[in-house]
C-alpha cells in the first residue's frame, strides 16, 4: 500500500447520500430477485460457480441516464461486469 503514502486524504465525508442509499438498496433488492429467478448465472456467457461471485451490471451505465431496472441491469460474472463496466461502449456494439 506504500504508493498511497502521498496522497492526501480529502476531509469530505464518505457517508452515501441518500440517493446513493436509495439506488444501493435498489440494486441489492433487484439482485436477489434475479438470482432467485435465474440463479446464480451470468446473463451474459452463461457461466456458474465463479468464485468471485455474480455481480448486477448496468447495460446504460447511471452515468449515461440508465436505471436500475430488469431490463437494464443482467446479472453478470465477475469477467464480463469486469469488461463491460469498464468499456460500456463494447456491449453497445453487440447489440
Ligand atoms: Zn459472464
Amino acid at each position: 500500500m506504500g504508493k498511497w503514502n502521498g496522497l492526501r486524504r480529502k476531509p469530505i465525508s464518505r457517508r452515501p447520500s441518500s440517493g446513493q442509499k436509495i439506488e444501493l438498496a435498489r440494486r441489492s433488492k433487484l439482485k436477489a430477485e434475479l438470482i432467485a429467478e435465474f440463479g446464480n448465472r451470468c446473463m451474459t456467457c452463461g457461466s456458474t460457480g465463479d468464485w468471485r461471485g455474480i455481480s448486477l451490471s448496468h447495460i446504460i451505465p447511471l452515468s449515461r441516464g440508465g436505471q436500475t431496472t430488469r431490463e437494464n441491469c443482467p446479472l453478470e460474472c465477475f469477467t464480463c461486469h469486469d469488461k463491460y463496466e469498464k468499456h460500456p461502449e463494447r456491449r453497445e456494439v453487440n447489440q
